[in-house]
């Protein structure tokens, strides 16, 4: 794998070009996030197919609203029999009822949700919501702990809740990262992935050539990560 990433700026993407022996540009747009790749020829020059791609980012955004669409469809009803993903497993969802406080429990192929009588949809919705956030906290605390000594930066404070089109985001001037909670639905090393690649946004805040180098050199398999984060379904 090279250890630097060819990028062009369309508009406000930014977008990793893969050089290939092929005779055309490719522009692909991939679900659940829309994110975009271009395959083009190994002499085609990078202002030649920035040219091209900006023809197409008409196309483009029209392929990243569907993308979004599609996900919202996706939603989920918080039902028993329902699949539930936790740290890359699917799980049935049980729902039982229960006066007390809510609760809930992973068993081996199941993730049981007790709930007062009469909860409704956002009830169902907004506990387990809750038991994400702290699930992924727990998760992220010693990863951030961690990359903080390796990066040699500072985070002020991290907060986990629902984003709609990122997996993480960071402001360097405040120190702050932010992770998307459906990260509990995904294997525990791409949550490892994402807590990199914010903290190397202290270091350099845009996705410019520096920025990938330093993602390369702190963490390789970046685009494995990346890439297998983005073709797992998010429901
Ligand atoms: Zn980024």
């Amino acid at each position: 794998m090279s250890s630097s990433t060819e990028l062009i700026t369309v508009g406000d993407l930014t977008i990793p070009v893969r050089r290939k022996n092929i005779r055309h540009v490719h522009i692909a747009v991939y679900p659940p996030d829309g994110h975009v790749c271009i395959s083009a020829p190994l002499d085609r020059r990078s202002e030649v197919i920035r040219a091209f791609a900006l023809t197409r980012l008409g196309w483009i955004k029209a392929r990243q609203a569907e993308f979004q669409t599609q996900s919202r469809q996706g939603e989920l009803d918080f039902i028993t029999r329902e699949s539930h993903y936790l740290w890359g497993r699917r799980y049935l969802l049980v729902v039982e009822e229960e006066e007390g406080a809510p609760r809930v429990e992973v068993m081996p192929r199941q993730i049981v949700l007790t709930v007062r009588p009469g909860s409704d949809k956002a009830c169902r919705e907004r506990i387990m919501h809750d038991w994400h956030k702290s699930l992924l906290r727990k998760e992220v605390a010693p990863l951030i702990r961690q990359w903080e000594k390796t990066l040699g930066v500072t985070v002020n404070a991290f907060f986990v809740q629902k984003m709609k089109t990122k997996w993480g985001s960071c402001t360097p001037g405040r120190g702050y990262v932010r992770f998307n909670t459906e990260l509990v639905k995904k294997p525990k090393d791409l949550l490892e992935y994402v807590v990199v690649h914010e903290l190397c946004h202290l270091l350099e805040p845009r996705h410019s050539e520096k920025y990938f180098t330093l993602l390369s050199h702190y963490y390789p398999h970046w685009k494995e990560s990346r890439d297998f984060l983005n073709e797992l379904p998010v429901a």
